[in-house]
């Protein structure tokens, strides 16, 4: 659904759910998406043969799986992304395979697919099978400016969710697309093996810098100003999945288990969340021995003073 934002920004929604986020419709002099985790009749509504451009904010799959609809535009990815928008086995490393390798005791065993007929991804038995790979005719850096016409897009560089993770700013109505600083109630995601929780933070602290007007998330609703409440809520679920994890080591813990007990995802819809929550403990568990509250010893963590 085709939604006008601010004159001729339009906030496009799909209506199913996983794969698909919020996109951006630019009917500016230069016509551009931004983001194309859309299913095919939503794809449609953008008109894709006379769209000149497309912006993404980082490679994955529910960000990028419509970009090979857009056959006339130049697509344009933060450098740190090319690699994995184009590669699959450069995607499915960060994204799953390696971190499940280092911390599950069996193989990825599991038929795991996204997306509409046609516009999927299939990990079986450790392999990726299919995989939306884009095309990467140009990429962007942070700070980069992109002319569209009345609209101007700053890029700006927010890592933590995954490498190359950016936003795209307009300055001028105070409008930025934040991608998977989503703002939601369950929390942030930093799942990805280049996923980094001090940057995580940092990039939300540099929204609150920037303080814009608007913020269109790449999931859920449009955030309206006062920005700076939701982000800061949104930074206190770092700070709250710390703290569960010093009380679950009032004993000494290892990392198994603390596992199946729905201390960051409440409800384990898909089996690979499980798995997820297991990166994310890992993550929070060394930022905790960097911070000295946490040390390990073969394999247990133990809670210092
Ligand atoms: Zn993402």
């Amino acid at each position: 659904m085709k939604t006008p934002l601010i004159e001729p920004v339009h906030l496009i929604k799909g209506k199913t759910p996983f794969p698909n986020c919020n996109c951006l419709l630019i009917e500016d002099r230069t016509r551009t998406v931004v983001d194309t985790g859309m299913e095919h009749a939503v794809l449609l509504e953008c008109d894709p043969l006379k769209v000149d451009l497309v912006l993404n904010t980082h490679a994955h799959v529910d960000h990028m799986h419509g970009n090979w609809g857009f056959q006339n535009a130049r697509i344009g990815f933060h450098r740190f992304s090319e690699a994995a928008a184009q590669d699959q086995e450069v995607f499915g490393q960060d994204y799953i395979l390696s971190m499940w390798s280092r911390l599950m005791p069996e193989p990825l065993d599991l038929e795991y697919v996204l997306g509409q007929p046609g516009e999927r991804m299939l990990i079986r038995k450790s392999t990726m099978v299919a995989y939306p790979a884009s095309r990467v005719d140009f990429t962007f850096e942070s700070g980069d400016e992109l002319d569209l016409g009345r609209v101007k897009l700053r890029a700006v560089y927010l890592p933590g969710h995954c490498r190359g993770h950016s936003g795209f700013y307009w300055e001028k109505e105070g409008l930025l697309f934040s991608a998977d600083i989503d703002f939601s109630e369950g929390g942030p995601w930093y799942y990805s093996e280049s996923a980094d929780i001090d940057e995580f933070i940092d990039s939300i602290n540099r929204i609150i810098e920037i303080d814009p007007r608007i913020i269109v998330p790449g999931h859920g609703r449009v955030i309206k100003a006062p920005i700076k409440e939701a982000a800061r809520r949104f930074l206190e679920h770092f700070s709250r999945r710390d703290e569960t994890i010093l009380r679950q080591l009032a004993r000494p813990c290892t990392l198994e288990s603390l596992m199946n007990r729905n201390l960051i995802i409440p409800e384990y819809i898909r089996p690979t969340l499980i798995f997820w929550e297991k990166v994310m403990f890992l993550k929070h568990l060394n930022r905790l021995i960097g911070l000295g509250e946490v040390r390990e010893e073969e394999g247990v963590y133990y809670r210092v003073s």
